[in-house]
């Protein structure tokens, strides 16, 4: 899974594309969750811009464990976690805020702009 999310910076003056706001859920910016290995030590899998280790996206997961750091892939933990991370993004998802919330988790949204 690769991060969806299409940040655009814009230069003042510069019109190249339409651009929509549009809002996405905050797991796709920061998302975290503790999980507990097989013998019993607890690692915390993170996704965001910053802990992971793929040059070819913005964010991605990464894991706390040593098979994570000297892996190439993603550890068991990432794994067993990364289908709970909501991940909603209004423009591939569709959909609509509710009352200010993620509709697919309910959690905390943010806003963005996308070129259309
Ligand atoms: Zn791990
Ligand atoms: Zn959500």
């Amino acid at each position: 899974m690769s991060c969806n999310v299409v940040w655009l910076f814009l230069e003042r003056g510069k019109t190249m594309v339409d651009i929509v706001p549009m809002v996405m859920c905050k797991t796709n910016e920061f998302w975290q969750k503790q999980v507990v290995g097989s013998k019993g030590s607890v690692y915390t899998v993170t996704f965001d811009a910053l802990s992971h280790k793929r040059h070819d996206v913005v964010c991605d997961f990464s894991c706390t464990c040593q098979a994570y750091k000297f892996g190439k892939k993603y550890c068991k933990h990432i794994e067993a976690v990364k289908g709970d991370r909501c991940g909603w993004h209004q423009q591939f998802d569709g959909g609509e805020a509710i009352n200010g919330k993620c509709p697919q988790c309910g959690g905390e949204i943010v806003g963005i702009v996308v070129g259309v």
